[in-house]
């Protein structure tokens, strides 16, 4: 059997997947079986910051795994310390849970969010509001979270507490914060999976200062907007406010698997010694890769980030079959007139692999992909849009 058809056969058939094996990959280039190279605008859904083989990235993670790959949480280790100092030093935030994926950062979130309201507010004060076409992951908690019915269908009872509202509408919002006993407020900055709905920063005023005025938890979930990502090193930057917690994943590993929550001032002392934890968190080796990312995502670097974004905004903006260009920085929705899937399809059978998010086609490259390489995969997708 090939691996098509062993995967069909042995593996839980939860993706759809392309017809395409990934057999290897170089920057933002990726190699199928089928002997043809991809122009790579995906980064395995934001998580290859650097793209594939990133020599510094993969040296780092080497020179770790020759000294020890994983020991418990029960005893210290240096990167998941130098890691954490790293991101409370750029954040401002105080200290930093890790755990291994971007649904476990959000439990934590929640954790902390449901802990601060009983111990401040009362033991009914556990809704967390959030927002419809919002995404916050599988689990039966997250997907509570995720304000998308579809999601949640036949997986009933979810995890109890949470109301959903629609973004950038700020009645509806003061509303729902006013007829629920809340502990916090949780959203993505730009929502991904949502179809890459950048939210109005005047709606994201609201809601900081509904924050503090209710004494509520604000949670970023910046599995998706975060490390770089929209261009600045968290998306809650661009809008100016202070999130009490961030929770990140995705491409904070730059390839293998790392979520961090972390904890700003008002719940830096919520978790204490048993009450939360992960046997994989801050595993040596996803820190370490961590480490050699987070030290590359420099002003300089973000502002060369910002820069392509703009390249692939004027290239793409008012192209033939385009309707508008949504998102923030390297994470960027494209409203096409086309079937969404009918573009991405066209453009992996010219060596270009694209997502979507509902009906838009997205786009999440390396953020160090080479303008030479993006302009190519630019053109290819005007040419799929194209009526
Ligand atoms: C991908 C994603 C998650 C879930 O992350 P996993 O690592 O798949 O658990 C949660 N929130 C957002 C915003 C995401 O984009």
């Amino acid at each position: 059997m090939n691996t098509f058809e062993k995967d069909k056969q042995f593996v839980a058939p939860t993706y759809a997947r392309f017809p395409l094996e990934i057999t290897g990959g170089k920057g933002a280039i990726l190699t199928g079986s089928d002997g043809k190279e991809y122009i790579d605008l995906g980064s395995g859904i934001a998580v290859n910051t650097f793209g594939a083989c990133d020599e510094e990235w993969v040296n780092a993670v080497k020179a770790q795994l020759d000294k020890f790959a994983h020991t418990s949480n029960l005893y210290y280790t240096s990167p998941c310390a130098d890691l954490a100092e790293m991101l409370c030093n750029r954040t401002g935030m105080k200290n930093v849970f890790f755990s291994n994926s971007g649904a476990e950062a959000n439990e934590t979130a929640i954790k902390a969010a449901r802990r601060y309201g009983a111990l401040n507010k009362g033991n009914d004060y556990y809704t967390i509001v959030t927002l419809e076409k919002s995404f916050h992951g599988r689990t039966h908690t997250t997907l509570a979270a995720t304000g998308q019915e579809n999601f949640h269908k036949e997986f009933l009872p979810l995890t109890e507490g949470f109301v959903h509202t629609p973004p950038n509408d700020i009645e509806k919002l003061r509303e729902t914060v006013q007829n629920n006993k809340c502990c916090a407020i949780m959203i993505e900055l730009v929502q991904g999976e949502g179809g890459v709905n950048a939210l109005d920063q005047k709606f994201v005023d609201e809601i900081a200062k509904l924050c503090k005025e209710q004494d509520l938890i604000l949670i970023a979930d910046e599995v998706q907007t975060g490390n770089g990502r929209t261009g600045k090193l968290y998306a809650y930057m661009h809008y100016g406010i202070t999130p009490d917690v961030v929770s990140t994943a995705k491409g904070l590993g730059g390839g293998l698997p790392l979520g961090a929550t972390m904890l700003g001032e008002k719940v830096k002392d919520i978790f204490t010694p048993g009450l939360n934890g992960s046997t994989f968190g801050a595993n040596p080796v996803c820190c370490s890769g961590a480490i050699s990312i987070l030290s590359r995502l420099t002003d300089k670097f973000l502002e060369e980030v910002s820069e392509k974004a703009q390249l692939v905004r004027d290239t793409l903006s008012g192209a033939d079959g385009i309707e508008d260009i949504s998102g923030l920085g390297l994470m960027i929705g494209i409203k096409t007139v086309k079937e969404a899937k009918e573009v991405v399809n066209y453009c992996m059978e010219r060596g270009v692999l694209v997502l979507t998010a509902k009906d838009r086609v997205r786009l999440l490259p390396p953020l160090n992909i080479e303008k030479e390489v993006l302009s190519k995969a630019l053109e290819i997708i005007k040419e799929a849009c194209k009526l």
